[in-house]
């Protein structure tokens, strides 16, 4: 059995095994060498996100629509770029990869600075929802999967067009998804890398430095690094940084807004998407603050 036909058959298991053996490996790693000491609670924090990272596994379960499915429906009409221009056998895995990485580029970029669907109290649904992911004050392998549960079929909505678009085959998007699982786990953790493989790594995997700059208080260190599995889109379109005005290892994490106990809550978290009283928050579209070079490199 080939490469393909293998992860047509067993990809989704695969994800799951994959996303569960790093979790492993990367929790011994936090363990042995945690980057942050930090006071905050670190059973309620995880007791929250792996909660939700159930309810999340349950939702992705229930949707009606995949990915996948989307890719088999242009596969059988003929759309989609991969479907219409034949690429050379060896091209499809690197331009499948880079294509399913850039809509996963874009949706993110889009949930923080693109007033897509409508409006909740004036800030934008999927900002609202995407900022449960950013609440997290802390940032280690618990936060992966902390999504409210209505991130997925906000962000299939903007997906599902695209991939038609695309039209890449059903197995690039299932070894996609397999590295996707694996480089998100790496990348949330509390660990890093030593200088150097971080500075020649990180250009070629997003790595914990990179996404935890992400994951800054300050939103215009937050409003770059959007990729996920390779930086590629950020660094094309000038959203890569490396650079924070605090150190990687004591700044502060998550929104400046919320920094208590509403944090690791299960039940706010649920419904704070459409709260009123927090319509300040400083990020979203069109509020992003120009970058300011910081000091703080790994
Ligand atoms: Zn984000």
């Amino acid at each position: 059995m080939d490469l393909q036909s293998w992860l047509v058959r067993h990809g989704e298991a695969a994800q799951y095994i994959v996303y569960f053996s790093v979790l492993i490996g990367m929790s011994a790693w936090e363990r042995a060498r945690p980057e942050r000491r930090t006071p905050t609670p670190r059973a309620a924090r995880w007791r929250t996100n792996f909660t939700l990272t159930g309810v999340n596994i349950l939702v992705l379960g229930a949707l009606p629509m995949s990915f996948l499915a989307a890719a088999d429906f242009a596969a059988s009409r003929g759309l989609g770029l991969m479907n219409v221009v034949a690429l050379p056998a060896w091209a499809v895995l690197p331009v499948g990869l880079l294509g399913r990485g850039f809509i996963s580029w874009i949706t993110h970029l889009s949930m923080h600075r693109v007033p897509l669907f409508w409006r909740v109290h004036r800030v934008p649904l999927f900002w609202r929802v995407h900022r449960v992911h950013h609440t997290d004050v802390e940032l280690d392998l618990s936060t992966t999967v902390r999504f409210h549960p209505l991130e997925f079929p906000i962000g299939l909505s903007v997906g599902l067009p695209l991939i038609v678009t695309l039209g890449p085959p059903g197995a690039v998007l299932l070894a996609y998804e397999v590295l996707d699982v694996a480089v998100t786990v790496f990348s949330h953790a509390d660990v890093s890398l030593p200088p150097w493989l971080e500075r020649s790594l990180r250009h070629l995997l997003v790595t914990p430095a990179l996404h935890r700059v992400h994951h800054s208080a300050e939103p215009e260190e937050a409003d770059s690094n959007f990729s996920a599995v390779f930086p590629v889109w950020d660094l094309v379109f000038g959203t890569f940084r490396t650079t924070t005005r605090e150190s990687l290892a004591t700044m502060d994490l998550g929104v400046k807004e919320v920094r208590d106990a509403r944090s690791w809550s299960i039940a706010w978290l649920l419904v704070v998407p459409f709260l009123r009283g927090l319509e300040d928050m400083k990020r979203g579209p069109s509020l992003a603050a120009p970058i300011v070079t910081g000091a703080h490199e790994p």
